[in-house]
């Protein structure tokens, strides 16, 4: 029988990368949303893996005989004391669009030089499992923010975010090579590890 998980997201994109990473032979993978479960959740944590810890504790009360799933995640500028952090998703306002939001952030770092541009996107998953065992993991890609946005692809921060090695956006990159590289890419295949580990236990 297939293991049951729930990924707490109600992005069709970031389902697609988890039943790509863990395969859909050993596992039924749904969102919230195909599992039938809608809540609203007050993500006050002051870390990612809180606030990704949050979602996944309230998310396994509708839903005991599942692995519950749930991520956070956000760029940490260091010239700007890691903002905007937690609050990427509301920074200026939920509903101010990003060309605005990585203008800002481009103007906030005038006069900053190149190697003082590090910035980093951050990805927390927790994991709880049915018997109430939690995990939690980290991962992160490391770039700094360019002088002007650049690329179509990928969403958010992705134009102001380049990569050192490459010098180009991760909007700039194919999603199958952010995909490999990314923050969310890396915490996902470290969480697919705890759940082989956690189920080779149990049985
Ligand atoms: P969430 O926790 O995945 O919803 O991400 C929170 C916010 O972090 C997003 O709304 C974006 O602003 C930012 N963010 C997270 N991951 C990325 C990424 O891969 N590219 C660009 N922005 C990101």
């Amino acid at each position: 029988m297939k293991t049951k998980i729930i990924f707490a997201t109600g992005n069709a994109n970031k389902m697609r990368e988890i039943r790509e990473i863990l395969g859909e032979d050993n596992y039924d993978i749904k969102s919230m949303k195909e599992a039938g479960i809608d809540c609203d959740i007050v993500e006050d944590g002051s870390t990612f893996e809180e606030n990704s810890l949050i979602k996944a504790r309230a998310i396994s009360e509708y839903a005991k005989d599942a692995i519950i799933l749930a991520d956070d995640s956000g760029l940490e500028i260091d010239a700007l004391n890691k903002e905007p952090g937690i609050y990427s998703a509301r920074y200026m306002g939920e509903d101010t669009s990003y060309d605005i939001k990585n203008a800002n952030l481009i103007e906030r770092l005038d006069g900053v030089k190149k190697e003082d541009r590090g910035a980093r996107f951050v990805c927390a998953v927790s994991a709880v499992f049915p018997d109430g065992k939690e995990e939690c993991v980290r991962g992160t890609i490391e770039g700094y923010i360019g002088y002007e946005p650049m690329g179509t692809n990928g969403f958010g921060y992705d134009p102001i975010f380049y990569l050192w090695d490459k010098d180009v956006s991760t909007a700039s990159i194919s999603p199958e090579e952010k995909n490999a590289i990314s923050h969310r890419g890396k915490a996902l295949r470290m969480i697919k590890e705890e759940i082989v580990k956690h189920e080779n236990i149990s049985c």
